[in-house]
């Protein structure tokens, strides 16, 4: 086998990129030239909806302007839906996930309808109020016999247990800062029952990743600090589903001029833009101030 490092950008082609992923592909790119590894592109467009082949394209022309060379074929995760099918028996023969028939409306209306507290995931959305966790079976019968769409989620409870875990504890993985690596953890539970396969897409982000993650054998995930919670997840199905363990490096995240993160939907400025307006690869470089000496792609 060999030891080399093998390193991934795995951006969304629902929009156009902007300085924060030039700031994650370059490091990854960097990564794998001073570690002599591997740089991969993987495109995450599982989402049919809002993935567009003219973002796709502009990816590689960005990536390309930006110096970055990768290896070909580019995996596309829309054409492993068999795949991520595969993953998913195995948690339903672990019997760890449920059909969830409830509509966005119902959840929140469920939400609302709790007093006290209720807790919201990383993403700041509400945790599931348990709609389908046990249902009448009549009903179960009904939505099935109605060819009803759903949602499956993740007994998150059972899966910690199968892992060998308390329902509570957190899970570690081992995180770099490319000088020192030291063990970082958080729990799943604070994701409650996380859908892990959409009404929509028969798979998740978080399903899909992992499964990639090891079909490419990833050693090194390098991603955005706002990914960092979900690797309590990632870690847990990396477990449940016998895949092997990377390192993470989670970096800082590009902000803009008002400290907020550069985001798609907040229409920050894309790399695009940014050629266009004559700005260099160079500058490109300076500006998200590398966490390392700048050094030039040869
Ligand atoms: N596709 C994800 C995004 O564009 C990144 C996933 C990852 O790096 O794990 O935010």
């Amino acid at each position: 086998m060999s030891s080399r490092h093998v390193f991934r950008f795995a951006p969304s082609p629902n929009g156009l990129l902007h300085l924060g992923h030039a700031y994650s592909a370059i490091l990854n790119f960097d990564l794998a030239r001073r570690t002599g590894g591997r740089f991969l592109v993987r495109i995450e467009d599982i989402d049919l909806g809002r993935a567009r082949p003219e973002f796709e394209q502009q990816i590689y022309e960005d990536l390309a302007w930006l110096g970055l060379q990768w290896e070909e074929p580019v995996l596309r995760q829309s054409t492993r839906f068999s795949v991520y099918e595969e993953a998913l028996d195995r948690l339903r023969a672990l019997d760890l996930v449920y059909p969830c028939y409830a509509t966005r409306a119902e959840i929140r209306a469920a939400v609302a309808a709790k007093t006290g507290d209720w807790p919201s995931d990383p993403d700041g959305q509400p945790h599931y109020p348990g709609l389908w966790r046990d249902p009448p079976r009549t009903a179960l019968l009904r939505r099935k016999a109605e060819d009803a769409p759903f949602a499956l989620r993740l007994k998150i409870d059972a899966a910690m247990r199968t892992a060998g875990l308390d329902p509570g504890a957190a899970v570690a993985w081992q995180e770099t800062d490319g000088q020192f690596t030291s063990e970082a953890s958080a729990r799943p539970a604070d994701w409650g029952d996380v859908v892990i396969a959409r009404k929509d897409i028969p798979t998740s982000y978080h399903l899909a990743v992992v499964v990639d993650d090891a079909a490419q054998g990833i050693t090194d995930v390098v991603r955005g600090f706002d990914l960092k919670p979900a690797t309590a997840l990632h870690r847990l199905l990396q477990t449940l589903l016998g895949l092997p363990e990377p390192v993470y490096r989670h970096h800082r995240l590009i902000l803009d001029d008002r400290g907020e993160k550069l985001s798609k939907s907040r229409d920050s400025e894309t790399l695009s833009a940014l050629r266009d307006s004559g700005m260099l690869p160079s500058d490109v470089r300076r500006r998200i101030d590398l966490p390392y000496e700048i050094m030039a792609p040869e």
